[in-house]
């Protein structure tokens, strides 16, 4: 299975990414995450990403695509994975595209979760990560609805989407999930 998903910050796709890799036993791959690991290193990638994070804005694409090439080359990526918040934007969706086609493979389904912007504040304010204050989360929701949100166009376009609730049990929105992503692969 090679998966996306996709969702507004605090739609939860990192729980869910965790409880779907293990289903599908393909790993979760979250760029966010693996910033944030590069940041608390202090390694030279962690140092640049770190004033775009700690603004609410994207990582200059050029330093993402290279990490996640990097990333997907790896030998447990080979035979399926899940993206965690990459792509974030069409260059980034069309790069990963190219990827794909390099190896001779193709996603099997983009997951979006959807949630709408009250419930999505109310959220981040109580998780408290350091890029979770409000002016950081609006810069956030702004960078999504302008930047992001236009991936979701370009994978229904190409039959891949899918989009379910992000709302209710944890466990009711992976069920939920499992659901949707079995239509799209029959
Ligand atoms: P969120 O809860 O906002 O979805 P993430 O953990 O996915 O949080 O991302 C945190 C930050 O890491 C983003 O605000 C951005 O600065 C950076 N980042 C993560 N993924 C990408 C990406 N694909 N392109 C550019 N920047 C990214």
């Amino acid at each position: 299975m090679r998966l996306i998903l996709v969702g507004p910050p605090g739609a939860g796709k990192g729980t869910q990414a965790v409880h779907l890799a293990e289903h599908y036993r393909i790993p979760h791959i979250s760029t966010g995450d693996i910033f944030r690991t590069n940041l608390q290193d202090g390694t030279p990638l962690g140092l640049k990403a770190r004033s775009y994070m700690d603004r609410g804005e994207l990582v200059p694409d050029s330093l993402t695509n290279e990490m996640v090439k990097d990333r997907l080359s790896r030998g447990d990526a080979r035979g399926g994975f899940l993206l965690d918040g990459f792509p974030r934007n069409v260059t980034q969706a069309q790069v990963l595209d190219a990827m794909l086609a390099e190896q001779g493979v193709a996603l099997d389904a983009v997951l979006e979760l959807s949630l709408d912007n009250e419930e999505i504040i109310k959220r981040l304010s109580i998780r408290g990560r350091d890029d979770d204050r409000d002016e950081i989360i609006r810069k956030r929701l702004e960078v999504y609805s302008q930047q992001t949100a236009p991936i979701i166009s370009f994978y229904r376009e190409s039959g891949l989407l899918e989009t379910i609730a992000a709302t209710g049990e944890i466990s009711d929105i992976t069920a939920s999930a499992i659901a949707a992503l079995s239509r799209k692969r029959s």
